[in-house]
């Protein structure tokens, strides 16, 4: 009954200097969010004692009356928020997700096209080392280097040449909308399965601000922890006679026993993204995304060599286009974090930089979007990047302005008195 403060010193100082750090700094990482505080309470549950290898009502061990109910809310909240026909919330995560939906449609040695990693990709859609990589033979399709749009043509191009069994959508780095109804036509023409990954936007869509890729997919996987605003994991949706297929391919395919109070945790979390207040803070993300876009775009950044990619967003996030500036990613991500904002560089399609260092900067807002941020606090967080990244204003000066707009916007003021009470 010892509290960890007292049970394990070292483990505490760590997690409360987290705590610190996520309200003192402005969090842009665009994979990244503030979960509500009744999330965590599900997942901090003593759920998390429980085996319950199987599926509800179908369960390996004893005792799974509760856990049941826990599941059964998750799957039929997630089935109803995007209209799927099935759910498996069970993936631990969404790299787990992805390789549970392709062990179900695929056999080692299989084709598949996705989207490259250095144009945006993710690693489970076909990197060289990625389980994907290594068990698949993947063929890459690109951004267009004229507009730096995925391009459908080579899309197409690709799938009558090398017939793939499965054709992956979906993007971790990527400022546009994709186009599932030509995603989904070439897929039919090859006779391809097409598995879209809304892990990034599946928050944009439950929303109803993003188009909903499931009328289209065969398959759709995601987290559950990025713009969704939930617990980390994954989960993945699909037509009703693949479900058998992807249950089996999840437990005990690739997983043991269920995380069920991650799974608790997913269930509040849909019953949160079904509400208006979640809709309203998903329009401010991406108004928020605008904003800073928007102020990267003007004369004064662009005199300094920097500008967006594809000239805009229409999602979460804004890729900042560094390779005509003397500051490379590494330095430009090293000096936000100097005052207090952080993102992750990313390689641009076509980088002259090593990955290492890249010319990229990707700045997402759903994290800012759940503290409150609203019109007036984005533009000032975009008018600190762009100060920042100009270099004519003392770190400290901005260090200070980025301080101030985190008292304004208190996060979990509950769990310490750190930012007000
Ligand atoms: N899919 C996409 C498109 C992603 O961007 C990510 C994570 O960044 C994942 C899957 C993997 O999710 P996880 O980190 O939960 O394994």
């Amino acid at each position: 009954v010892l509290p960890l403060s007292e049970l394990d010193p070292d483990v505490a100082a760590a997690v409360a200097a987290e705590l610190h750090r996520q309200q003192s700094t402005l969090e842009m990482i665009a994979s990244e969010n503030f979960a509500p505080a009744a999330v965590m309470e599900a997942q901090g549950s003593v759920l998390t004692n429980k085996y319950a290898e199987g599926y509800p009502g179908r369960r390996y061990y004893g005792g799974c009356e509760h856990v049941d109910v826990v599941e059964q809310l998750a799957i039929a909240r997630v089935k109803k928020l995007f209209g799927a026909e099935a759910a498996n919330v069970q993936p631990h995560s969404g790299a787990q997700a992805n390789a549970a939906a392709m062990f179900a449609l695929l056999k080692p040695g299989d084709t598949i096209l996705g989207l490259d990693l250095a144009h945006g990709g993710h690693l489970t859609h076909g990197m060289r080392i990625n389980y994907s990589g290594k068990l698949y033979n993947v063929v890459p399709y690109h951004v267009r280097e004229s507009d730096l749009r995925v391009d459908m043509d080579e899309v197409e191009q690709l799938a009558l040449t090398h017939r793939p069994k499965m054709i992956v959508a979906g993007w971790s780095a990527y400022p546009r909308r994709l186009d599932f109804a030509a995603f989904r036509r070439i897929a039919d023409a090859v006779g391809a399965y097409l598995m879209v990954d809304m892990a990034h936007f599946a928050g944009l869509v439950a929303a109803g601000l993003h188009p909903n890729p499931v009328p289209y997919a065969d398959v759709v996987t995601t987290t559950t922890h990025k713009t969704l605003g939930g617990p980390r994991g994954g989960v993945i949706l699909s037509r009703a006679d693949l479900a058998k297929k992807i249950n089996s391919a999840v437990f005990p395919g690739q997983q043991g026993g269920p995380l069920e109070h991650v799974i608790a945790a997913k269930a509040v979390a849909f019953k949160v993204a079904a509400g208006e207040e979640f809709r309203e803070r998903q329009q401010r993300t991406l108004d928020g995304a605008r904003i800073l876009a928007g102020r990267l775009l003007a004369d004064d950044v662009a005199e300094a060599g920097i500008t967006v990619l594809t000239g805009g967003t229409e999602v979460h996030l804004v890729l900042v286009d560094l390779r005509d500036s003397a500051l490379d990613g590494q330095q430009a991500e090293d000096l936000l974090h100097r005052i207090g904002i952080t993102v992750n560089r990313n390689a641009v399609p076509f980088d002259p930089r090593p990955p290492m260092v890249s010319s990229g900067l990707r700045i997402g807002t759903p994290a800012l979007a759940t503290r409150g941020f609203g019109e007036a606090g984005f533009r000032e967080v975009a008018d600190i990047i762009a100060e920042a990244l100009k270099g004519e204003r003392p770190d400290d000066e901005l260090r200070g302005r980025v301080e101030k707009l985190a008292s304004a916007f208190p996060l979990y003021p509950h769990l310490s008195p750190l930012n007000g009470d």
